[in-house]
């Protein structure tokens, strides 16, 4: 009896100890697949609610946002360039000295915004599309950013334009995911004035000071020889990585 009592004890903590053993593999398990999904070009959802989804995790191809023909040589550095603060400023607010004022319908109401061009964007803008796959990457709406690009790249450097819906929302931000783009990314590098538009890929950023209206900025100036010795380098991140110490 007193045998008895303890056999079955024992039983029980052995069955208790092997469910929790078997609970832990299994959380260890997706927990890797959240790992490997966060590297691979391709969205996980089961990762979003892992404590609900104990099935094998769901791999999903995303379709590149750019197209493979879309670079007239696939050799060239593709460059990602952000649209406001970084290019250009845009204001509800009437400007005596706008380059641009774009009709925007916005709720039945058609709004001006007037825009005004970063000093030296014309020059900055024709020798990056010498050098490189230049894409307009923007969390505006294509309502807006679309007509600004027709006014501001007369030139053709962009080579393609994608807008908020090519964005990733990620805790409150439009993130710019550049793994998404079709592109080897250690061959792609981002402009923006914004850190959070570049959160997933921080290596890839070139970053640029937020610009509002100083006309005596030279900033998109002062990148152009910056950018001419990025053209010729096979290993962006060494040029990358030694900007950033430096500055
Ligand atoms: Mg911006």
């Amino acid at each position: 009896m007193f045998y008895n009592f303890f056999s079955d004890k024992l039983i029980r903590l052995l069955l208790i100890f092997l469910y929790i053993m078997l609970r832990t593999a299994l959380r260890i398990s997706m927990l890797g697949c959240c790992f490997s999904c966060s590297k691979s070009n391709s969205y996980c959802f089961p990762c979003l609610s892992f404590r609900r989804q104990r099935s094998a995790c769901l791999q999903v191809p995303v379709k590149p946002l750019l197209s493979q023909s879309a670079s007239d040589d696939p050799a060239k550095i593709c460059v990602v360039i952000d649209l406001d603060e970084t290019l250009v400023h845009s204001s509800f607010k009437p400007l005596n000295n706008a380059d641009f004022i774009i009709p925007v319908e916005i709720e039945g109401i058609v709004h001006q915004v007037h825009v005004l061009k970063r000093p030296h964007v014309d020059e900055f803008l024709q020798r990056m599309g010498e050098m490189f796959e230049c894409v307009l990457f923007t969390a505006s709406l294509s309502k807006y950013a679309d007509p600004v690009s027709d006014l501001l790249d007369k030139g053709g450097a962009f080579q393609s334009r994608l807008f908020r819906e090519a964005c990733v929302y990620h805790r409150g931000n439009y993130v710019k995911d550049l793994s998404r783009l079709g592109r080897d990314l250690n061959r792609v590098i981002i402009i923006d004035n914004s850190p959070a538009s570049y959160i997933f890929h921080p290596d890839n950023a070139v970053p640029v000071v937020s610009w509002f209206d100083d006309m005596s900025d030279t900033e998109l100036l002062d990148l152009i020889p910056f950018f001419e010795r990025l053209s010729k380098v096979d290993d962006i991140y060494d040029i990358l990585r030694k900007k950033k110490t430096s500055s």
